[in-house]
């Protein structure tokens, strides 16, 4: 019997199985609803390629896997339940980062085997190593630029494409060599493997420094991407069917993850790999043009009055809303505003706060029905009926500047047009930048409120002075 477990046979199907989880899985997660649900019948294909993995015994010994599984479980699981949801893009980033240096180990264990390894094989090896590489090295960056270690302004020198080309020349030079094991380097075989790894690092960090500001999401779906090619190519290696499947079908979402935030942004991929968000260039003249206008404060109870009257309110949340963890508050200021015959919508912009769905996760969570939800292309054309927009820790993704100022460096980008609303309430603490470190016109606007003060703490006496 246990025989035929480990038969090929066995081992294939369950594979076939697992994958079509983890398709089923991600078609799921499209929809906040089923999401949830989605998300565990993913895992359970994973839960089973683990397991007929174990079952395999020619891949690696029990104890090994057992150690490999457990310690596994006590990072993931300590992860999930200590990390803040604020936090979770940088996460992501370091998560990617590992899924690179596992495909680069595993290509790296397998050519110094030693064993006869075919073309196919070593092209495979290649590959798995350049790519891994350039995804660890990016993705720790992307880590220290996300969690503010490090500036999150893009890193921008003179001939910065020469160099980059150089280095991706001498990559694939060094993995042709690989391939075809020339011997005309005159170096060791681990001395070509240890300059390839140093290429892919360095090739890495050359094209994840020049992005930085709001262009940040792009960069973080396409090394998500990069993680999904580094471990389906190491699935050829090892020659592991669910590997190589799983692999595909993290880098596929990962490559239409990226389109979505190119569109979000108005930006090509060549003008987000090579542009270098907010660096001074010719067309911004090294800053934006003088803002005019005055800060008009507001205070909760003055807001109330208004907000009572409104027949029409849209909520638009971005990053201050997650750090304030106001959701639940604004789901019940929404609630008791229906309740008081205005209508209610929630602005969504697909790169507001810092991960790609980062406030459906937070509405969903808090219970927010999705047919509320509405995107800038269904709003923008109806804001001037709006009576009262209630920013709630947004910034970048509602800045008029990308419409009305061609030297900003978000010109272009579509935003939440707020400002054409009848009434604009911007909830935030102070009078500081977002993420991606411009002034914002929006809060001098004529029609424009500052409600200042924590999120969650305004929204709350909000609801303290509906339900009184
Ligand atoms: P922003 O980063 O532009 O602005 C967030 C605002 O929230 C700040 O101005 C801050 O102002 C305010 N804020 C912070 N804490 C609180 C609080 N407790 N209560 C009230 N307000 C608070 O956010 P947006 O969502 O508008 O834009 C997202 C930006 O992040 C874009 O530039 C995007 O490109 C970038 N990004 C997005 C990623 C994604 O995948 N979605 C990934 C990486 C970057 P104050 O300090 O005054 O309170």
């Amino acid at each position: 019997m246990s025989n035929f477990f480990q038969s090929d046979f066995f081992v294939d199907f369950a594979y076939i199985c697992a994958s079509i989880l983890f398709i089923f899985g991600l078609r799921m997660l499209g929809n906040p609803e089923r999401a949830q649900r989605g998300n565990l019948i993913s895992s359970l294909g994973m839960l089973l390629a683990i397991a007929v993995t174990l079952l395999d015994q020619s891949i690696i010994s029990y104890q090994f896997l057992s150690i490999a599984l457990i310690a596994g479980a006590i990072v993931g699981a300590s992860a999930a339940t200590t990390v803040k949801m604020t936090t979770m893009p940088e996460l992501v980033a370091l998560f990617n980062g590992f899924g690179g240096i596992a495909s680069l180990l595993v290509g790296s264990a397998e050519f110094l085997n030693f064993n006869a390894l075919n073309f196919i094989a070593l092209s495979a090896v290649s590959l798995t190593i350049l790519i891994g590489g350039v995804t660890f090295s990016g993705s720790l960056l992307a880590f220290g630029k996300l969690s503010e270690i490090l500036d999150g302004k893009p890193f921008l020198f003179f001939g910065q494409r020469i160099v980059l080309i150089t280095f991706l020349l001498l990559g694939l030079a060094l993995s042709a060599e690989i391939i075809i094991d020339t011997g005309i380097l005159g170096i060791s075989k681990l001395a070509i493997l240890a300059s390839l790894i140093l290429v892919a690092l360095i090739l890495g960090i050359l094209l994840t420094a020049p992005i930085g500001g709001a262009d940040m999401p792009v960069i973080i779906a396409l090394l998500n991407s990069y993680s999904g090619l580094a471990a389906a190519s190491a699935g050829f290696v090892i020659n592991n069917n669910v590997l190589i499947v799983a692999g595909s079908l993290v880098g596929a979402s990962g490559v239409i993850l990226t389109q979505i935030m190119c569109k979000a942004m108005n930006r090509s991929l060549t003008n987000v790999l090579f542009g270098g968000f907010g660096a001074p260039s010719k067309s911004s003249a090294g800053g934006s043009t003088e803002i005019q206008g005055e800060v008009k404060p507001i205070n909760v109870a003055d807001s109330y009055l208004i907000l009572e009257a409104a027949n029409s309110v849209l909520f638009v949340p971005g990053y201050g809303m997650a750090v304030s963890q106001a959701q639940h508050s604004v789901r019940e200021l929404g609630e008791l505003l229906e309740g008081n015959g205005c209508d209610v919508k929630y602005g969504i912009h697909p790169v507001a706060g810092r991960m790609p769905g980062h406030m459906n996760v937070l509405l969903a969570e808090a219970n927010v029905s999705y047919d509320l939800l509405v995107e800038p292309d269904d709003v923008n054309p109806i804001m001037e009926t709006v009576d009262v927009c209630v920013v709630i820790g947004a910034n970048d993704v509602v800045n008029p500047d990308a419409r009305e100022n061609e030297g900003s460096p978000i010109y272009g980008m579509p935003v939440i047009e707020v400002d054409r609303a009848k009434t604009v309430f911007v909830l935030k603490r102070s009078m500081a930048s977002g993420f991606a470190g411009i002034d914002n016109p929006l809060f001098l606007k004529e029609n424009t409120r500052m409600l200042f003060g924590d999120a969650k703490e305004s929204i709350s006496t909000l609801v303290s002075e509906f339900k009184s």
